[in-house]
């Protein structure tokens, strides 16, 4: 398995961010990504998918010199009053905004058109110092799609500006800002695993770099190469990139649908080689995969780097080790098994990598 890390839900001019998908492409190169999915709101952008290349200006700068850049879309229904329920669709091979008005038909399009469904920040708190109201998903009755963003950049943004002082603060230093999925994200995802259901978990960024104007000031905010470096999706495929779009493409969707991912905070330090696997009486799982219980499984988690290793099982903390970069543990019991990693930055405990699960059935 390979791993590559890639930045999914952003936003370009032809919705409500400031940059181009070049813009995007150039940023997400010097972040050192292999790929990014930009998702304007209600649009499907056309012509605009493939590999980009670095700008003469910027090739000896670090990074990667080559990004794949897909096309995704985030909708929602414009004329809903507040305009909640936000549904991030990749590798749909249409445009489903016409749906948007029914949650589950939406889901279901989605599905039809051979594509993933995700939903977007399903916990977004109002922040009414800037007029931002409430966005959450409300419509928990859907099934059938992909999974749940279970870290979103944006709404955690959101929770920590009660003032304009605050968020003056944290536009001018924004590497304060993440600490965690929001815990009702992160117990809403734990009550789904519970009915049975599988349920891949992304990061997004929900990057806009936006401008902010105060009197003669002018800057852009949390721009595209911020976001590139803190919450990504590591995503394990089977072979390396091969440059080839509509190879690659599905080679990413297909790990994206199965949850060979897990989801990173970047900017404390790279987490490039988590990984979390099971091993059982005769098969051997990644994140996202099925084991059978009987026999016993053998759970085991890598770090890239020492940091606290939480190990939860159906929503509960089983084992934690602390100042760790392996840990191991036997299960002999059904259940959903996912691992949390939390490590200091900046004066305060933060997440650091959310696995997806391993089904002990
Ligand atoms: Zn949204
Ligand atoms: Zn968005």
């Amino acid at each position: 398995m390979h791993e590559i890390v890639v930045n999914l839900h952003m936003h370009t001019r032809y919705s409500d961010g400031s940059g181009t998908h070049k813009d995007i492409a150039q940023a997400a190169m010097r972040a050192g990504l292999d790929a990014v999915i930009v998702t304007d709101h209600n649009v499907l952008v056309q012509g605009v998918e493939g590999y980009y290349r670095r700008s003469p200006s910027s090739s000896t700068q670090p990074g990667t010199s080559r990004v794949l850049l897909l096309v995704g879309q985030e909708v929602h229904d414009q004329d809903r009053d507040p305009q909640k329920n936000h549904l991030l669709v990749f590798n749909a091979n249409r445009d489903l905004s016409s749906l948007a008005d029914d949650p589950q038909t939406l889901i279901n399009g989605a599905r039809e058109a051979g594509g993933l469904s995700f939903i977007a920040h399903p916990k977004d708190p109002e922040a009414p110092a800037f007029h931002e109201t409430d966005i959450s998903w409300e419509d928990w009755t859907v099934q059938n799609f992909t999974g749940i963003e279970l870290w979103n950049g944006l709404s955690e943004l959101k929770t920590v500006i009660p003032t304009k002082f605050h968020g003056v603060f944290y536009a001018l230093f924004p590497q304060f800002i993440g600490r965690r999925p929001l815990p009702e994200t992160l117990s809403r995802w734990d009550e789904l695993l519970a009915r049975g259901r599988r349920i891949v978990a992304l990061g997004g960024s929900d990057a806009h770099a936006m401008h902010m104007h105060m009197g003669p000031l002018h800057r852009v905010i949390f721009p595209y190469l911020f976001h590139f470096k803190t919450v990504n999706t590591h995503i394990f495929i089977p072979e390396l990139l091969t440059g080839d779009v509509i190879a690659d493409k599905k080679m990413i969707y297909h790990a994206l649908a199965e949850g060979h991912c897990f989801v990173a905070y970047d900017l404390p330090a790279d987490t490039r080689g988590f990984t979390f696997k099971a091993r059982g009486l005769v098969q051997s799982a990644i994140m996202g995969d099925t084991l059978p219980a009987k026999g016993g499984v053998t759970l085991q988690a890598h770090l890239p780097a020492s940091a606290e290793i939480r190990l939860i099982k159906d929503g509960q903390q089983i084992s934690l080790w602390k100042n760790a970069v392996a840990c191991t543990h036997t299960a002999t019991e059904p259940g959903v098994y996912r691992v949390e990693v939390y490590r200091n930055y900046l004066g305060k405990k933060r997440g650091w990598i959310f696995s997806n699960p391993i089904y002990v059935r």
